[in-house]
């Protein structure tokens, strides 16, 4: 396996360093490597996310699902859970992410709070930044089976990505992909022009 991106690299595309980021580093480093897998040029891998966090940026910086490609799909379950699969033979690992245990870190966890309540003094504050950079740096260098934990599992992988014909919306007249059009009195419409959706939201 090539090595992976680097994590200035994955930083500068999120925006900032945090957990989250760092938390999706190693889940998409594990499942790489459990796939045996170089990151994802044409769909050879398809990732399933269950949370829609900062980790997931990492996730698809790191092994090339990404949502524009259609080979990231994304549940809204509010879990660190992450399942990935292999193409060519239907492999599928999910991966379940431990964070950094807050119990090895009691001073940064008081500090925190004191932080992000308005609290903290200018040292604290600068205590806590770096006591926070450094359980990053610890957290993206210890072994993966501390960070992550790793099952086999099924998934019934979606075929890839297709392209559709678009129709013109009869009522704002902008173009919509096919499948998502509409039928209201008659005639097509998109989504946001169709009564159904307004009546949701
Ligand atoms: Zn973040
Ligand atoms: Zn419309």
């Amino acid at each position: 396996m090539k090595s992976l991106p680097s994590w200035d690299e994955v930083v500068k595309f999120h925006g900032h360093s945090c957990i989250g980021l760092a938390t999706g580093y190693r889940v998409a480093e594990a499942a790489l490597k459990e796939l045996q897998s170089e990151r994802d040029v044409d769909e050879e891998i398809v990732a399933a996310v269950e949370n829609d966090n900062c980790s997931v940026d990492a996730v698809q910086y790191v092994t090339g699902c990404t949502i524009g490609k259609g080979n990231f799909i994304y549940y809204d379950h509010g879990k660190p859970v992450y399942t990935f699969v292999r193409r060519s033979d239907n492999k599928a690992v999910r991966i379940v992410a431990i964070g950094p245990d807050p119990d090895r870190f009691p001073e940064l966890t008081a500090l925190r709070q004191k932080v992000f309540s308005g609290k903290a003094t200018a040292e604290e504050q600068e205590r806590f930044s770096k006591m926070n950079a450094d359980a990053l740096e610890q957290y993206l260098n210890e072994p993966l089976d501390k960070v992550v934990r790793v099952q086999e599992t099924e998934f019934e992988v979606p075929e890839k990505a297709r392209i559709f014909n678009s129709v013109v919306c009869a009522q704002c007249g902008e173009k919509v992909m096919e499948p998502r059009a509409r039928v209201k009195n008659g005639q097509m419409v998109c989504i946001p022009c169709s009564d159904d959706y307004k009546s949701r939201v």
